[in-house]
């Protein structure tokens, strides 16, 4: 065996022993809702951590973070403070179930049952278009679409849905009053 292929053999392990790691009932949630193999899992600069389907590059790993700083710093603007560390949020990455809006651009977003969108201008027929969404609000976990391109929109959408979670965890009213976009109401919620 050349030593090439035994790290490998490691890293697969140490993958896997991560990938084993994760809370399973947020795992069988992210599944549920994506129908994904989640078998990569990896923790960016900052100490998030990922789940994804493939990859992530060190690209997606930073714009993680980089939505997460964004979010923090908001957070404490307004006086909020609980789970404002990296190591708090699990990203899922899922595939993307389209790639383009109705607009035609470019905005990869997974398809979520739509339950209290039913009627709504978001209800695309049983389930709404996302490009992210609260799967667990302890522990902190969202999921979202891959990106090939245009990856500072993983920044955003983890600091826009992350917003649910600093809201959960500092103030339940007003996570409450903006936790259902379908009466109204969208990102960002802090300012
Ligand atoms: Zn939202």
């Amino acid at each position: 065996m050349t030593k090439n292929l035994i790290l490998a053999l490691a890293a697969t392990l140490f993958f896997s022993s991560l990938a084993s790691s994760q809370d399973s009932r947020v795992l069988a949630e992210a599944t549920r809702i994506s129908g994904d193999r989640f078998a990569v899992a990896a923790v960016t600069p900052r100490g998030a951590h990922v789940y994804a389907v493939s990859g992530p590059s060190v690209a997606v790993l930073n714009a993680v973070d980089k939505g997460l700083g964004d979010l923090f710093a908001v957070a404490r603007k307004n006086g909020y403070y609980r789970r404002l560390k990296y190591s708090d949020y699990s990203i899922y990455i899922a595939r993307a179930d389209r790639t383009r809006d109705y607009k035609g651009d470019y905005s990869p977003d997974i398809a979520v049952g739509a339950a209290q969108y039913t009627g709504s201008v978001y209800d695309q027929g049983g389930f709404i278009y996302a490009a992210g969404i609260v799967i667990s609000n302890d522990p902190c976990s969202l999921l979202i679409a891959e990106h090939s391109k245009n990856i500072d929109r993983i920044s955003n959408v983890v600091r826009y849905e992350g917003e649910h979670l600093v809201l959960y965890h500092n103030d339940r009213r007003r996570y409450m009053a903006t936790m259902d976009h379908s009466r109204g109401g969208a990102h960002p919620i802090l300012q």
